[in-house]
């Protein structure tokens, strides 16, 4: 337990800054006057490469990784990019990743009552699994490294290593272990995602799974191509209760994942390792919304959230905990009170929820 825990705060772009503060502001509210955790503000993403023609400066490196935890709005603004075509602010985000070793990114996919799923017949609690990325290596860890071959050919490499499919698999059956929503029929589960039939490097990963699956036998395993996986997110989403996956997969998955729960405002998202963490609502800068006031708070406020339970866990420390489930237990009050944003059919403002949020936190 410690008296002061520093956060790290980058806004990033976009809709970036506005879900930051109110989630900023909902944990201050949560925690009240004695709040141990201090933020302190550092710049980094695509409108500061424009200013500055640096998109994620040194100092702010340092402090991310120097700090007890990170928490981030979004970064990344379309046509920002480097001659590659790669997007600049989104390099923020892709080196804290690599560089800090976050190799887990955990994404919570629920239905909460009052938000209306896409999916017919869905209801509330219908839909309460989690998808465990895989977020140091796969395909997405060839960012830098592919090859643009006389401006003709082009080439990424998709690595799969022992150590990191084997640390991933774990965390997915411990996960399975500690969920509190056991899927519809009762059986804890964790489902190895991949392209075992097509791709030797998803063959590894599968069986990988298999070995570290021997030392849970407690928990229900099966496998599921990607492909089928995405059309069973849709059929069946009542089935799943832990999903694990490369990167490449994870990131496609949890898109669709969030839109059966109301859309990417909905989605939180943790990535840890065994040092750091770094906590970000699964959604992009959603340029297309910025500056009108009108972004869904929710999907940022909740991976707050899941920054106070990782600190709370990895300090010994119960306020934090305890003050997680309160913001989530006044999340859950308020979208089944209809305080709804744009994007889940409502005409709540950012500013409106997070007021409401705080308000109950308050009482
Ligand atoms: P990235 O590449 O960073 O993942 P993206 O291009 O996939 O970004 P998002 O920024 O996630 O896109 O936005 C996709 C759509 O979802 C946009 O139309 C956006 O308006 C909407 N959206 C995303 N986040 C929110 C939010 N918090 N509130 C309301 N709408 C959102
Ligand atoms: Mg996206």
């Amino acid at each position: 337990m410690k008296d002061v825990y520093q956060i790290a705060v980058v806004h990033g772009d976009g809709i970036g800054p506005e879900v930051c503060a109110a989630a900023v502001e909902v944990v201050k509210a949560a925690l009240g006057p004695g709040c141990p955790l201090r933020f302190t503000e550092y710049p980094a993403g695509a409108e500061h490469f424009l200013k500055t023609g640096q998109s994620f400066p040194q100092p702010t490196f340092e402090a991310c990784r120097a700090a007890d935890a990170i928490l981030h709005g979004a970064g990344g603004l379309p046509g920002v990019v480097y001659p590659d075509g790669t997007e600049a602010g989104l390099d923020f985000t892709l080196r804290l990743r690599f560089e800090l070793d976050l190799y887990a990114n955990i994404r919570p996919i629920r239905l909460f009552e009052g938000v209306t799923s896409p999916l017919a017949g869905v209801k509330a609690g219908d839909i309460d699994y989690v998808i465990l990325r895989e977020n140091s290596e796969g395909l997405y860890a060839a960012r830098g490294a592919g090859a643009l071959l006389r401006g003709e050919v082009a080439v990424d490499t998709l690595v799969q290593t022992r150590a990191g499919i084997e640390r991933i698999v774990r965390k997915a059956f411990e996960l399975a272990r500690q969920s509190s929503g056991a899927p519809r029929d009762g059986v804890r589960r964790v489902t190895c995602c991949d392209k075992a039939n097509v791709l030797r490097s998803y063959a590894f990963f599968r069986s990988v799974f298999d070995e570290v699956a021997k030392d849970y036998p407690d928990i229900a395993t099966e496998h599921a191509l990607i492909d089928a996986m995405a059309m069973h997110l849709v059929l069946k989403p009542g089935h799943f209760n832990v999903i694990v996956s490369e990167n490449m997969f994870g990131d496609i998955l949890s898109d669709l994942a969030a839109a059966t729960v109301g859309g990417m405002g909905m989605a939180p998202s943790a990535e840890v390792g065994d040092a750091n963490g770094f906590f970000q609502a699964a959604h992009g800068s959603a340029p297309d919304i910025a500056g009108k006031g009108i972004a869904n708070p929710y999907g940022t406020i909740l991976s707050a959230a899941a920054m106070l339970d990782w600190l709370g866990r990895g300090h010994g420390d119960e306020r934090l905990p305890r003050a997680a489930e309160q913001i989530r237990r006044v999340t859950e009050a308020c979208l089944a009170n209809g305080l709804l944003s744009a994007d889940l059919k409502g005409k709540s403002s950012t500013a409106e929820i997070t007021g409401n949020v705080c308000d109950r936190l308050a009482a």
